[in-house]
Order: structure tokens, then sequence, then C-alpha cells
């Protein structure tokens, strides 16, 4: 039986919130888990080619700003930027570069491994970007943002609140979830209300000023039901309301809900293409064999499986999803197969 509202009890979504802001302003390194900028160089120099395509699809503004949001270390905007500065030169002089980050030592990192290619710009929230075209990139950021849990019981609707490490059940009214969902007595759905704000505000901004956003998370792309939240510890699954900030706390993106309420707010979306579509169109393979051959046997192995760990079904190909959201009018952006919707 759901218990009444414990007097310390803090809503799920505040609690991820806290925990997370607590985890990245100490855990400089993410060493608890590795993302595909760390794998590969490729998976960023393909990206920095995605946004040179999509500058000239803009009709090569004279100013841009290119935004990452959620940067960790750093290291996908470096490679982002070493392959424009190389092979884009024109677009490398039009170009501002901003970061959304929260986290102090966050942004002591970025600015470090920025050093030799930009002097970014940093701000609290995606809102708080200046006007203007825009091509902004978010990997691994909507799933660390914080959700909020329901569950249908036989007496009505609960929401999950949090209080000594384990969860309550506390009664609510029928939450406001996107359409279309399946939702089945006992089954918890998930709402991330900040992704649903940001996908909002890029809507409508994308309506007023040109600009394309890109985001690539583990997620869903059909609306699903369950409990997606998850914490890594010490690179380790852990349990998600233990020790709080010292655990990556993350649940998957709800690409469905994420595009759907974009598209209300005017804007075009693409995918959600899996990862490993995504990166194959985009010449995954032949920039790694490019590379490959110029590197020793033992570096060229590396390459390799890097890719294959970025691209195939059972590791990140299909685990992972790739969505744009862009301006009306535009071309398509690079990396999108027509009628896609896997
Ligand atoms: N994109 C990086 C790191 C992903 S980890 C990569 O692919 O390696 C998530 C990043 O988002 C961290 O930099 C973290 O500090 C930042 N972050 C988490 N929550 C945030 C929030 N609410 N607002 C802004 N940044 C946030």
């Amino acid at each position: 039986m759901p218990s009444p509202l414990p007097p310390k009890a803090e809503r799920l979504d505040a609690f991820m919130a806290r925990a997370n802001a607590r985890y990245y302003a100490s855990k400089p390194l993410l060493s608890d888990f590795i993302t595909a900028p760390e794998i590969s160089q490729v998976f960023g120099e393909l990206l920095g080619a995605w946004a040179a395509t999509v500058w000239q699809n803009m009709g090569c503004p004279a100013q841009v700003i290119l935004a990452e949001a959620g940067p960790g270390r750093g290291t996908l905007m470096a490679d982002v930027l070493r392959l424009i500065t190389r092979c884009a030169p024109d677009f490398a002089h039009a170009l501002n570069v901003h970061l959304v980050e929260t986290s102090p030592l966050m942004r002591q990192a970025q600015k470090q491994a920025l050093a030799p290619y930009a002097h970014p710009t940093w701000h609290d929230r995606i809102e708080d970007l200046p006007s203007g075209p825009l091509i902004l990139l978010g990997n691994e950021f909507l799933d660390a943002l914080p959700i909020r849990q329901f569950v249908q019981t036989p007496s009505g609707w609960h929401e999950r609140y949090v209080m000594d490490e384990a969860f309550h059940l506390v009664p609510c009214n029928a939450p406001a979830l996107p359409d279309g969902r399946k939702l089945e007595p006992d089954t918890i759905v998930e709402l991330c209300e900040p992704a649903l704000e940001i996908a909002r505000y890029l809507g409508l901004r994308f309506a007023a000023q040109p600009g394309v956003a890109l985001f690539i998370d583990y997620g869903h792309h059909s609306t699903l039901t369950g409990d997606s939240l998850q914490a890594l510890r010490h690179a380790r699954p852990a349990h998600p309301l233990e020790a709080a900030g010292e655990a990556d706390l993350t649940a998957h993106v709800d690409f469905t809900a994420f595009g759907a309420t974009a598209q209300q707010a005017s804007a075009c979306i693409y995918g959600a293409e899996t990862q490993g579509a995504f990166l194959r169109t985009l010449g995954l393979m032949e920039r790694t064999e490019q590379l490959a051959t110029r590197a020793t046997t033992e570096d060229a192995a590396i390459l390799r499986d890097a890719a294959h760990r970025l691209a195939a079904p059972e590791k990140m190909g299909h685990l992972f999803r790739v969505m744009a959201l862009a301006s009306p009018g535009l071309p398509s952006p690079p990396g999108f197969m027509k009628g896609a919707d896997v």
C-alpha cells in the first residue's frame, strides 16, 4: 500500500538533480563510464563534418553559434573543431563556440581541452544561448536530466518519492504524459520535464531563427513504459538511491515525446535513427580505414575495434539513437536516411 508522504521525502526528479549536480561537480574525469567521443576520435570528426554541411545548408551565415550541451571532458568539441579548422576554414572563421555546462570542474576540463582551438563562452542552460544562427550538439546530455516516475495502481495514480535510500509512493493526479503511450497497470511511466522544455524552446527558436540541433543518447523511439533509471558507480551498476552523488544517474531518453514536443513547437525532426546507421552513413568505416592504414598494426586494431563498438547493433549501434531538430525549410541534415524510423 502506498505510504503517506514522509516529512523529508524528495520527489525523484529533485533527488536526481541533486545527486547528479554533486556527481558532476566532483568527478571531472567521468571515470565511471566511457562515451562515444572517448572511444574514437572519428566520432567527433564525423560530427565536425556534419556541422560543416549543416552550416552550408543554412546558407553559410557569416556568424554562427556552434554549441554543445554537456561537453564532459571537452573531447567531442575538440575533435569537431580540429576537423573544422583543417577541412572547413570558412566555417571555422564564422563560428563562435558556446558550451552549456553547470559543473565548474567540468568547465575547467573543457577550457583546457579546447585551448588550442577556441575560447568558449559557458552557459548554465540551453535557453541562455545568445540569439542567432545555431548549430547545437549534445551527446549523452539528455539522459542526465532529472525524470519523474509515475505508476497507476488499483487505488489510482502515484508518484515516486525518495527517502532514506528507498522509494515511497505518493498519491497524485494523473500525470500529463505525451500522447500515444500504452499504459499498463502497475508499470512505471517516466517523464523528463527538462528535456521537453528544451525541445519546446528549440522548436520555437528554430521557427524564428535558423538552427539545427543534434542529440545522441541512450534511448528509445517507440513510446515505452518501464523503469529506466540506472546508476553507475566505479564503472559498475549500482543502486540508484544509495550514496547520492557518488554514482552517475541516467534514464533513457524518450525520443518520441522529445520529437513530438519539438514538432508541436514548429521544428522539423529527423530520426530517431540508430547511432550505427547514422555513423555509417556519415562515413565511420571509411574514415576509420583511412586512419588505420596510416597507423601501427596495434593502433589500427584499436581504431577498428572502436568503430565496431560505436556501430555494431549488439554494442552501441542500436542502443543509442540520434535525433535532429531543425528550422523548417532547411535541407535534411546529413546522416538521416529518408523514411528511416527504426
Ligand atoms: N557529452 C560528454 C559527457 C556526457 S556526461 C561525452 O559524450 O563524453 C554529461 C555532461 O552533462 C557532463 O558534462 C555534465 O556535467 C553535464 N550536465 C549534466 N547535467 C547538466 C545540466 N542539468 N545542465 C548542464 N549540464 C549538465
